[in-house]
């Protein structure tokens, strides 16, 4: 089995359409301690088994191989990332990889205070949090189990650790906690933090996705309605830049903010996908071009009958090749074998 990695690519990631794939998002286990609502539904998802995950080795290879590619940057998902036995040290791994420049990670904080500072001198970056809410009973109603005090200490220790800046996403759902915009806005006031406003994406059926004690349910805000009421009540968001991610969020800064306000907006904005210069991993070793449409490539298997390093090469072009004009989320069509956490978010 060849492990070389000439560094000198045959063709780097630009896909048909001239976007340039610097950055995977891998998601290093399907299993998550949070039920959230728009994302897991209550008993869980058929978990996929053990062997069929990949190893923390495999992956790393699989980022040498891209990063041979012009892959730059990696964020590690989920799932709750954390929860994977041994993620410092793919961290650590993946830090070391020859061409990766930025490693993150998107958490929903649970168990961030146990592992910030291990994770930063491993090479972490930043981390991003999900956070929907401010109330601790409504947390615990959003997430089916989770508590609002030990995501706030994760938040805390991720900051003792340098793990700068922190972004916190916030999926906005009417009528469950759109009440909280104009307060969770006005953190950004004092805390440096980029808070970003993600539209609900329909990932669900209708029935998983009602939060207990109604019936109703989840029906998502546009970003310009969620803009709208952050500038009524707290005056004109200005458009401001930032240097991490590169990711889809467009951000703007309250008057005198420390942090900033982004909006993601994969339903209502036309243009969502052109700019798109990202693939995903999924836990069981599929590489997808996109979020949202099902294309996917199978890599554990050409890892595990022995492929060599060029194979793996040509099996992420094939992907590259079939990633999508843009998704159809407008027109009803939803990735239809996986939810989000077994994509990666
Ligand atoms: N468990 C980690 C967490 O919650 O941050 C990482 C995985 S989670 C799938 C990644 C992100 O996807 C989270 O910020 C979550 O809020 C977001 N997400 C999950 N389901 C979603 C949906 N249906 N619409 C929009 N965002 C969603
Ligand atoms: Fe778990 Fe994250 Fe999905 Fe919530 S959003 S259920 S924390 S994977």
């Amino acid at each position: 089995m060849s492990t070389s990695n000439d560094f000198a690519p045959p063709r780097p990631l630009i896909d048909p359409l001239q976007r340039s794939i610097s950055y995977l998002r891998v998601s290093v286990t399907d299993r998550c301690n949070l039920r959230c609502v728009y994302c897991m539904p209550e008993q869980g998802v058929p978990f996929v088994p053990h062997q069929e995950i990949l190893t923390l080795e495999e992956m790393t290879r699989i980022i040498r191989v891209a990063a041979g590619m012009g892959l730059r940057r990696v964020r590690l998902t989920g799932g709750e990332p954390l929860v994977r036995k041994g993620v410092v040290n793919l961290v650590r791994w993946i830090a070391q990889t020859p061409g990766i420049e930025d490693i993150s990670l998107t958490t929903n904080g649970m168990i961030l205070a146990s592992y910030a500072h291990e994770l930063a001198a491993a090479g972490l970056k930043r981390v991003s949090v999900s956070l929907d809410t401010l109330r601790p009973q409504r947390f615990q109603q959003i997430t089916r189990r989770g508590d609002l005090s030990a995501v706030m200490a994760g938040i805390a220790a991720a900051r003792d650790a340098g793990l700068s800046p922190l972004k916190l996403n916030v999926v906005i759902m009417r009528e469950v906690n759109d009440d909280e915009i104009v307060e969770i806005a006005r953190t950004t006031l004092e805390e440096d933090w980029q808070v970003r406003f993600i539209e609900l994406m329909p990932f669900m059926d209708e029935q998983e996705t009602c939060i207990r004690d109604t019936s109703r349910p989840l029906d998502f805000i546009p970003s310009q309605e969620v803009k709208r009421q952050i500038e009524e009540a707290l005056g004109p968001l200005e458009a401001a830049e930032t240097s991490t991610g590169g990711g889809p969020a467009k951000y703007y800064r309250l008057p005198g903010a420390q942090g900033l306000i982004g909006f993601i907006s994969p339903l209502s904005e036309a243009q969502f996908c052109a700019t798109c210069n990202r693939m995903r991993l999924t836990a069981d070793g599929k590489i997808r071009p996109c979020l949202l449409t099902d294309q996917e490539v199978n890599l554990k298997e050409t890892l595990r009958r022995g492929g060599s390093d060029d194979e793996l090469r040509q099996r992420i072009l094939k992907a590259l090749d079939s990633k999508p004009d843009a998704h159809h989320l407008g027109d009803g069509n939803r990735p239809k074998w996986r939810k989000m956490a077994q994509i990666g978010g």
